[in-house]
């Protein structure tokens, strides 16, 4: 049937370096068996070492990227990555609210793990006034549900009590990724709309080769739901894809290394 394969969007910076942002996106689509398809909010010069540059795109062809994906494609889950600031928020949001992807899943980008900025300060607000009510899940690691909620996060019970406070902000599933603990193993908490909850387990690896471990799991996720499957069995494929992506490490670049994909 025509226009029937599962197909994903990501609506993310494009990451030159190729391991996390758009790019971390798209491959883990293609290894999930769902077409990727993509809006560029901003474009980064980046590598292993880390974000050497970055250039949001004008509204006009975001707005564009948006119309012509809409005009032709049959998506049935997207996804946010890196929205650089208030005004790509915006201009976001106002696609969302326009055309029918699907389930969102919202990664609060903020900061690479190199310490580059991936967010304007002064869009933090405008993620949670706008887009959160329209997300079905938004998956924060420790540092992003900090700033959402102010919560100092420092135990398995603060992780708890920020899910629930992210929610109480509008979100209808919470996935807050543990992996900045210190902690011997990854644990992962996930709080659905129903109120029930689950912990995810995985081993923790001694390795710098983590770049774009959040886009990975966030559109694992994504592809998952865009072949049908619910909520929670969405989740728990992207935590194991993302734990045999880091588990099985390729030597690329000089520094924060990629994932692998093949894994
Ligand atoms: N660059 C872009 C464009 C991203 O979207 C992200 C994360 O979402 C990163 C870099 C950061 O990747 P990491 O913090 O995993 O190194």
């Amino acid at each position: 049937m025509i226009n029937e394969f599962p197909q994903a969007l990501t609506i993310a910076g494009s990451d030159s370096g190729g391991g996390a942002g758009m790019q971390a996106d798209i491959k883990t689509m293609q290894m999930r068996h769902v077409f990727a398809t993509n809006v560029v909010i901003a474009i980064t010069a980046q590598n292993t070492l880390g974000v050497q540059d970055a250039m949001p795109l004008p509204a006009k062809i975001i707005d564009a990227q948006f119309d012509s994906l809409a005009e032709d494609f049959k998506i049935k889950a997207c996804k946010t990555g890196m929205l650089a600031d208030s005004t790509r928020v915006e201009c976001v949001v106002k696609n969302l609210k326009k055309y029918d992807f699907g389930p969102l899943v919202v990664d609060p980008v903020m900061v690479a793990k190199g310490g580059a900025q991936l967010l304007a300060d002064e869009a933090i607000e405008t993620i949670i006034k706008d887009l959160l009510p329209l997300a079905t899940l938004i998956t924060p690691n420790i540092p992003e549900a900090e700033r959402l909620t102010g919560i100092r996060i420092q135990t398995e019970a603060d992780m708890i009590e920020a899910a629930k406070a992210i929610q109480a902000l509008g979100a209808k599933n919470v996935l807050i990724k543990g992996g900045h603990l210190e902690a011997s193993q990854a644990r992962d908490y996930t709080l659905l709309e129903d109120g029930s909850d689950f912990w995810m387990s995985g081993p923790r690896f001694e390795t710098v080769r983590t770049h774009g471990t959040g886009d990975t799991i966030s559109s694992a996720i994504v592809s998952e739901l865009a072949k049908g499957a619910n909520l929670k069995s969405a989740i728990l494929t992207g935590k194991s894809y993302v734990t045999a992506t880091i588990r099985d490490t390729i030597q690329v670049g000089h520094g924060h290394g990629p994932l692998n994909h093949w894994a």
